[in-house]
């Protein structure tokens, strides 16, 4: 049984409040602007919501995987957009200067994006190279003291207003995994790195994404962040993570969805009576609810895992796939009871439904998850229950 702490709970309602008072109001209007939510997001590090999983030495909360999962799931219910500007920052954009950099990278650096005061990104994915990631081209060739990085990156979340982006390249030509290195590069103290082409998109509209071009920017040792080599073993040590988080965004788009269906269901008459009790709309109800309720059992038991130290490769895997699928069908069906209205930009069901398309790329689209879990098709008892 999954059971959440008091503290827990505590910092739930806290989140829910927030959400409901400050950004449930402002979703709509980030969404249709289409711009990076710098007030929520300072509103966010102000709140040490951004730290949460970082030791307090560096102004974070020391907050276990459970509670992340909480903050995120709560801001998923209330802007998916914001929530993925958030969980960039405080996951992919942050971990790799905590884990790896040194203690001036990480005061220089850490610290200001903790408060919100930077923002941080990671660029790993290229024109040619997606979920291949043995098949990235940009290039980091050592120079003296220092490293020389080419390429173009694309997809990166905060493009237009990233300050630091953690870049993965090749120190060294040949095709494969092996030879990629991490590094951190500060937009405004390095020369070359720019803005090339803004993606528009139909989800998480206000979580600006684009590429960033590499032209000859010259970086110093110690931004190379922890060797080398060895930069896919650093992501895959963090991938479990971004997996659960985004079984939690999932989770919360699809409480959102689901709870603006049920309202709609039981207000909306049809003929004489509430659409709720015709029975093909209760049912679509019950599925939803079902799923949902899914979705959290195994975001939250992978979260714990993780918290106790367990093996969670699989698990992670499973709650990605579930949960992102879950927000997929939940905001589909969300729509369908909605029916007409459900097109309308006045209700936020087709935000719902156009967001949760961000839940499938990313941590592994819904194809690499199943060849991950079908490494292990063996039902582990103890696994489930242990
Ligand atoms: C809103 C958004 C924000 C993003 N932010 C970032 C970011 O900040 N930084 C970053 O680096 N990236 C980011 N990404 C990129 C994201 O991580 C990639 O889109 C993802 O890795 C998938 O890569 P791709 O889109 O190139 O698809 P591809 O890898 O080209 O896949 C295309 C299709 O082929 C399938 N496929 C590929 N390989 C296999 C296989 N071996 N077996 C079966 N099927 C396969 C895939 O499942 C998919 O259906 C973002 C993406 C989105 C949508």
């Amino acid at each position: 049984m999954i059971r959440f702490t008091d503290e827990q709970e505590q910092f739930r309602r806290a989140v829910a409040r927030f959400v409901d008072a400050e950004v449930v109001p402002a979703a709509g209007a980030l969404d249709e602007r289409a711009e990076f939510p710098r007030e929520l997001f300072t509103r966010l590090g102000a709140l040490g919501y951004l730290g949460l999983r970082y030791p307090e030495a560096y102004g974070g909360a020391g907050a276990d995987m459970v509670t992340y999962c909480l903050l995120a799931e709560e801001l998923a219910r209330g802007s998916m957009s914001l929530a993925a500007a958030a969980c960039m920052q405080s996951l992919m954009g942050t971990h790799f200067i905590h884990a790896y950099g040194s203690e001036d990278l990480r005061r220089r650096y850490l610290v200001p994006a903790l408060r919100g005061d930077l923002v941080a990104t990671f660029a790993l994915t290229e024109p040619g190279a997606g979920s291949d990631l043995a098949s990235i081209t940009t290039r980091a060739e050592r120079r003296g003291d220092r490293w020389v990085l080419r390429g173009t990156k694309t997809w990166v979340t905060n493009a237009p207003v990233a300050d630091v982006l953690t870049v993965a390249a090749k120190t060294s030509g040949e095709r494969g995994l092996e030879n990629i290195a991490l590094f951190l590069l500060d937009r405004a103290a390095m020369r070359g790195i720019t803005l090339g082409k803004s993606i528009e998109k139909i989800a998480v509209r206000a979580s600006v994404t684009g590429e960033i071009l590499l032209e000859d920017v010259e970086v110093p040792a110690e931004h190379l962040l922890g060797g080398e080599t060895g930069g896919v073993e650093k992501i895959g040590g963090i991938l479990a993570e971004i997996r659960v988080m985004t079984a939690a965004l999932s989770t919360g788009l699809a409480r959102a969805a689901y709870d603006a269906a049920l309202a709609y269901a039981r207000a909306r008459v049809a003929f004489g009576k509430p659409i709720v009790e015709h029975q093909a709309i209760g049912f679509k109800l019950a599925d939803m609810l079902t799923a949902l309720h899914a979705a959290a059992l195994v975001t939250y038991q992978a979260a714990g895992r993780l918290d106790a130290g367990r093996a969670v490769a699989r698990e992670a895997a499973m709650a990605k796939l579930l949960a992102s699928e879950t927000a997929v069908r939940v905001t589909d069906e969300a729509v369908r009871i909605f029916a007409s209205y459900g097109l309308a930009s006045e209700y936020p069901v087709q935000r719902y439904f156009r967001d949760a398309r961000f839940l499938l790329p990313g941590g592994g689209t819904s194809e690499i998850l199943r060849v991950v879990i079908g490494r292990d098709l063996d039902w582990d008892r103890g696994q489930v229950f242990g």
